[in-house]
């Protein structure tokens, strides 16, 4: 079976590294062949061949959400495109996949459409405090404003916004769900997740399950869903409020590299190729860090290595640029205590204390 994986970042990298254990060939579709997934497909396409690359493959899944139409169109009017096209819609314009999940009756926080900035400033007054996130092309944090009631902050461009409540959440959580082609659901063991500026810094396994699971199951049901999705919430008074999902591997499931039966990268490999795709055990308690805007040398590697349970994922990206994130640490331990005990200390020998400056939007 052939595989084909639309964008060629590093979860398509690591889809690739997890699924050739299945004995599948790998294709991958991009505007540029130096990214990961790109470089490690047994055939690279750029999008004008983007027939080609749908003809070639059995079953075609993305990486990414903003991604060449016509590729998607092409995948999903052949029905080989898992998970469709309905949650990549979704994912395109955050209005929608707001409007979705509160129309599913799931938890979100409130919210208004706002298309215009004296929109925003009358809308803005029905919160305390709010963010105004851009609709379009957001992620990592990109395109999001703190806005106070009746003001408009001042560099924000003008568009189409989502005007949400500031959740003053206690932690934030999530769950990696997935459904097979039959319909059967499987969860990994939920993660507590530490962003800060808007990024994933770190991750730690076990987390309890505060009603995310549910949550999730309802959420894939109404997309009839196939694959794997990662769901991040916020953990409010002890209850989940949705933040976002996304349609794909998620890098807050990084961490079942190491510490699980089943990657999340296997499992949706098997998800999309119809194998059996059953409930996922942790083996450990497990975690990541990401390592972010840093190059990595071999005494930074050989540091990072020296604490035990580690292991590395280094991308390849040649750019390390602030806010870019070039691979992740995976670590492992007998307890939850342990990997954050561990996470401290690569933190520390990554960022040196410094972290908030490489997480800088330049
Ligand atoms: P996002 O790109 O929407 O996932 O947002 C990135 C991060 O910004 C989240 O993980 C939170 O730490 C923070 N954030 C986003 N939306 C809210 C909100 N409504 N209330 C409080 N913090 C938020």
């Amino acid at each position: 079976m052939n595989v084909g994986i639309i964008g060629g970042g590093q979860l398509g990298w690591m889809m690739v590294l997890e699924g050739r254990k299945l004995g599948y060939g790998f294709n991958s579709i991009d505007s540029d062949f130096s990214k990961p997934g790109v470089r490690i497909s047994d055939h690279g396409f750029t999008y004008p061949q983007y027939r080609d690359f749908v003809d070639s493959s059995d079953v075609v899944t993305y990486e990414f959400e903003h991604v060449d139409d016509r590729v998607l169109d092409y995948a999903d009017s052949m029905g080989k495109l898992r998970p469709g096209m309905l949650p990549i819609r979704l994912k395109r314009d955050r209005s929608l996949e707001k409007e979705f999940l509160r129309d599913a009756s799931l938890p979100v926080a409130p919210f208004t459409v706002v298309n215009s900035p004296e929109e925003l400033r009358k809308a803005s007054k029905e919160f305390d405090r709010s963010i105004a996130k851009s609709a379009m092309g957001g992620y990592d944090g990109k395109g999001q404003y703190p806005v106070s009631p009746g003001s408009i902050p001042e560099e924000m461009p003008e568009g189409k916004y989502v005007l949400e409540e500031f959740v003053d959440f206690s932690q934030e959580a999530s769950v990696i769900a997935s459904r097979d082609i039959h319909g059967k659901m499987a969860f990994h063991t939920a993660s507590l997740n530490v962003n800060m500026k808007g990024m994933l810094v770190y991750n730690v396994a076990p987390f309890p399950d505060t009603g995310m699971k549910d949550v999730a199951m309802k959420l894939l049901e109404k997309l009839d869903y196939t694959g794997v999705m990662g769901i991040e919430f916020f953990i409010r008074e002890g209850k989940p409020i949705i933040n976002e999902f996304s349609p794909r591997v998620h890098n807050s499931g990084h961490h079942t590299l190491l510490g699980s039966t089943i990657s999340q990268f296997e499992q949706h490999i098997r998800a999309i190729a119809g194998l059996p795709v059953p409930e996922p055990e942790l083996l450990s308690a497990s975690g990541i860090v990401n390592i972010i805007g840093r190059q990595i040398s071999e005494e930074l590697k050989n540091r990072i290595l020296e604490i035990p349970g580690t292991q590395i994922y280094w991308y390849g990206k040649d750019n390390a640029k602030k806010r870019r994130k070039v691979g992740h640490v995976n670590v492992v331990a007998s307890s939850a205590g342990e990997v954050k005990d561990r996470i401290d200390a690569l933190i520390d020998i990554m960022y040196g204390g410094n972290i908030l400056d490489f997480l800088e939007y330049s």
